[in-house]
């Protein structure tokens, strides 16, 4: 199949996000809220908790755990 080879070449639209941010000042661990399911998730990276936050960035289709 050459489903995945059809993409396309626009830019991805940036919108605002609501995220989940590691509290941590050595670690950058955040994810988008629309795929955490807990209320207060620990940092997958470092395992603190997580405050609310928003990030205006483009849509992430797959990867729903970023590092920065
Ligand atoms: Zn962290």
């Amino acid at each position: 199949m050459s489903y995945y080879n059809n993409r396309r070449e626009e830019p991805l639209p940036n919108e605002d996000i609501d995220t989940w941010e590691c509290v941590s000042e050595d670690c950058n661990g955040w994810m988008r809220k629309d795929f955490s399911a807990a209320e207060t998730p620990a940092c997958p990276f470092c395992g603190k908790e997580m405050k609310s936050g928003t990030r205006y960035t483009h849509f992430l289709k797959n990867n729903n755990i970023h590092k920065e």
